[in-house]
Order: C-alpha cells, then sequence, then structure tokens
C-alpha cells in the first residue's frame, strides 16, 4: 500500500478554499441546513449546532427537534425554522424531508430504541454527504447494518471515545491513524478524529492535522458548534473535503480568538460562535 500523506492544514492552505460572497445573491444561494438534535435536558446541543450553522453563512436553517425543545429554540434562535418530530422528549419515527438540504444530525439526541429506528429511517432516505456527530455516531458504532447506510462521502465528528466506539481499542498513535484511515475508507466517508490535533482523514487515506484551537475548547458543546460550521459549509457548495478542512480550521481559530479575548478557563461554546464574525472577516 502507497504511503500516507501527512499534511498541516496552516492559513495559506485554508485562505484560498473560502468562496467569496457575490453581490447578486440571495438566501436561497447559499443553501439550506437542516440540524437533527437534541431531547429532552440536551436541547442546548441542538441549539449551539443550529447557531453555529447559521453564523457559518448558510441561507436558511430548520431545526428538526423533539416537541419539548420548540420553545426553547424559536426564543434563543428565532432565525432558524422549527420541524417538529412526532416525540416529545427524544427524535422517534417520523417523515423527514432530506432533499435540498445539508444535514447535521446527532448532537444531543441520546440513545433510545425509537431514536436508532428514526436514525436508521433518516439515514435511508438521506442521499446526499451529512455530517454525523455525537449519538448518531455512537448508534452506528452498534449496529454494522446501519453504517452501510451513511451517504457517501458524510462526515464523521467522533471525539476519542465516540472514535473508539466505533473503530475499536488502540495503542498509540500510529494505531490510532491507521483506524481512522480504516474508517474512512470502509464508509468512504471523511472521518474527523477531534481532540488537541484533530486529525481528518479523507476517503482514500489523505490525513490532514489540524493547526488551530485550544484547551479552553474542552468544554460542554464545543463539538456541537463544529457539527453546526460544517453543516453550514457544506449546504453553501464547498466540497465535502473542503468542507472538513475549512470547519476544523475556523472551529480552531474561534476558539483561540476567544481565549485570547477572555481566558482558557472561561471559555464556553456560545464564544466560539460569537467569533465566527472576526473570523470570516480575517479570512475571507
Ligand atoms: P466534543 O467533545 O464533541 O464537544 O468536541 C470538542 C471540540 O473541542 C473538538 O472540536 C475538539 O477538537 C476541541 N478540543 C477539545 N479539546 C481540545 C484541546 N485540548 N485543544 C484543542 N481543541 C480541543
Ligand atoms: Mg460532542
Amino acid at each position: 500500500e502507497a504511503e500516507t500523506n501527512y499534511h498541516f492544514l496552516t492559513l495559506e492552505e485554508i485562505k484560498p478554499l473560502l468562496q467569496k460572497r457575490k453581490k447578486y445573491t440571495h438566501k436561497g444561494s447559499f443553501g439550506h441546513v437542516k440540524i437533527v438534535a437534541g431531547s429532552r435536558g440536551k436541547m442546548g446541543a441542538a441549539i449551539l449546532a443550529t447557531k453555529a450553522a447559521l453564523r457559518s453563512g448558510a441561507g436558511l436553517v430548520t431545526a428538526h427537534i423533539p416537541g419539548c425543545g420548540l420553545e426553547s429554540m424559536q426564543t434563543s434562535t428565532p432565525e432558524a425554522m422549527v420541524e417538529e418530530n412526532s416525540g416529545t422528549n427524544i427524535l422517534q419515527e417520523s417523515s423527514v424531508e432530506t432533499t435540498g438540504y445539508s444535514l447535521g444530525i446527532g448532537p444531543g439526541i441520546g440513545k433510545d430504541h425509537s431514536t436508532k429506528n428514526f436514525l436508521r429511517a433518516l439515514l435511508k432516505n438521506c442521499k446526499s454527504p451529512a455530517v454525523l456527530d455525537a449519538d448518531a455516531l455512537n448508534i452506528i458504532a452498534e449496529d454494522e447494518s446501519c453504517q452501510k447506510l451513511i451517504p457517501a462521502l458524510s462526515i464523521l465528528t467522533p471525539h476519542p471515545k465516540e472514535f473508539q466506539r466505533i473503530a475499536g481499542e488502540y495503542k498509540g498513535d500510529l494505531e490510532k491513524l491507521q483506524k481512522q484511515k480504516d474508517l474512512a475508507r470502509k464508509l468512504n466517508c471523511i472521518v474527523v478524529l477531534k481532540g488537541a490535533h484533530t486529525s481528518i482523514c479523507m476517503p482514500d487515506g489523505r490525513i490532514y492535522f489540524n493547526s488551530t484551537g485550544n484547551p479552553g475548547m474542552a468544554t460542554g458543546g464545543s463539538g456541537d458548534v463544529l457539527t453546526g460550521l460544517i453543516a453550514g459549509l457544506l449546504a453553501q457548495g464547498y466540497s465535502p473535503e473542503n468542507t472538513a478542512l475549512i470547519a476544523v480550521f475556523l472551529h480552531g481559530m474561534a476558539g483561540d480568538y476567544a481565549a485570547a479575548e477572555e481566558s482558557v478557563e472561561s471559555l464556553i461554546a456560545s464564544d466560539l460562535i460569537h467569533q465566527f464574525g472576526k473570523v470570516f472577516r480575517n479570512l475571507i
């Protein structure tokens, strides 16, 4: 097997990938995101992902959430549309339109049996690349047949624990990277293994290491923000590969700005979203 190419992601590599907004555009030009997330007590995950998708520049964002989250979502995030799932406290089987949307699936959904069935039906339905995170990954880890339903070139964003559930145990960095490559190839997906130096593996085995971010980002919700950002960029027409590279880099940059303004200690996930504006201003 050919030797893997390892790359280190820098500002110089990311800048040329970003698209400038043209003057004669309307919200339809920037795609429609659907965030499929949340359950009772974990609506924050859905709200953070939804807000991040909006701040990423997506034209429209719809949140598909359990009924209990309707008011908190509409109050906290009036820019988003809400689509109520038939489940009150958790996502359960309901028909969800997937055509024409970039989906971000998983933050805060839990692993209830009915949510598993819902996810399976959703993936079966979905034909274009989606973002899978958090409990969507935990569900898939336990269900090999569900893995086959993931659309090609989807972006998976496990943290190390989620990654081990889906890829198995490993010892050391080399074995970890090998497992990451195996998973990306097997699923024909982009695997974003999050951590201090997030690694992004393409289906052909190329691996990129991110250079932005800081320990302040080790705080609840920061992964949910990344999910929304990825879905938001995907909706705007970036290729899945470029989307993953740009999103991870920008997410870390937002963390670095937030830490510089306040501190790594006080950083919370919403701070990341608040920095997206400055991140885009300095990059585009
Ligand atoms: P999650 O565990 O799903 O909330 O995701 C955590 C997010 O924060 C990921 O994007 C990680 O890459 C990032 N993160 C966590 N810890 C660190 C760290 N020590 N340095 C840089 N980024 C981190
Ligand atoms: Mg997470």
